[in-house]
């Protein structure tokens, strides 16, 4: 698909059980739309660990478990990386993945956006079938600096277990694994039924069904050009 442009400030937020295919939805639509911008919560924590942060040595205790990291620390991290990138400007175009992850954290967040009057106004959820996704996480590696990610059937980095860009070592993450995969998936059924319903009833929730990338980006695409008007 050519680059497109936006008519409309689109501030979406991708919802999707892990290993949903957020972050491969995330740079198919960057490059479709590249004056968008966007974060991934898991990314910011992985680079705080790989920094070797008070809070990075904190999350990590969290996220090997497959627990959630406390919202207050969550929502601090993240309302300061959108302060700190212009994201509170109403003309921005921006898209969040893995926040907010409960009502709590989405309400705090909406709190600080509405202050701006810079609401997100399009949060789809990414419906992949369990198997699928076990599947995905198995062979998942990601090159921690850039978020990108790699599947060894699907998406094999050119040169093996090395990013195509920098040529810097991929890894796998410690919370890919069975035991810990299993935990991070029942937190997420738990909580976005109500994270679900929380914006539903502010009339902005979609919902994508596929059970491949390739199923779900051109749907998300039509969602997006429908609803804010590519040009
Ligand atoms: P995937 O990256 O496959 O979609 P995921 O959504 O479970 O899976 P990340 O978003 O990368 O993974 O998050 C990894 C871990 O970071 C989570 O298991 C959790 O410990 C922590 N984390 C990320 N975002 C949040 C959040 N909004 N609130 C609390 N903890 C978070
Ligand atoms: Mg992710």
């Amino acid at each position: 698909m050519s680059t497109s442009s936006l008519a409309k400030p689109l501030r979406l937020l991708l919802l999707g059980a892990p290993g949903s295919g957020k972050g491969t939805q995330t740079s198919r639509l960057l490059k479709v739309f590249p004056k968008m911008q966007s974060v991934a919560s898991g990314d910011l924590l992985r680079q705080q660990i790989k920094d070797k942060t008070s809070l990075g040595v904190l999350a990590s205790s969290y996220i090997t478990k497959g627990s959630l990291i406390p919202d207050e620390l969550i929502t601090k991290l993240l309302i300061s990386y959108l302060a700190e990138n212009c994201w509170l400007t109403p003309k921005s175009s921006w898209l969040l993945d893995g926040f907010p992850r409960t009502v709590n954290q989405g309400q705090i967040l909406d709190h600080k956006l509405s202050s701006s009057d810079v609401n997100l106004n399009l949060v789809v959820e990414l419906d992949v079938p369990e198997s699928v996704i076990l599947d995905r996480i198995e062979n998942r590696f990601v090159h921690v600096p850039s978020g990108r990610i790699y599947n060894l059937k699907y998406n094999p980095p050119k040169v093996p277990g090395r990013d195509d860009i920098t040529g810097e070592p991929l890894t796998k993450r410690p919370d890919d694994n069975v035991e810990v995969f299993a935990k991070r998936l029942q937190e997420y059924k738990r909580l976005v039924e109500p994270l679900k319903e929380y914006y539903a009833n502010k009339n902005v929730l979609k919902t994508v069904s596929g059970e491949t990338s390739d199923i779900i980006f051109p749907k998300l695409c039509d969602l997006i050009v429908n609803d804010f008007g590519a040009k």
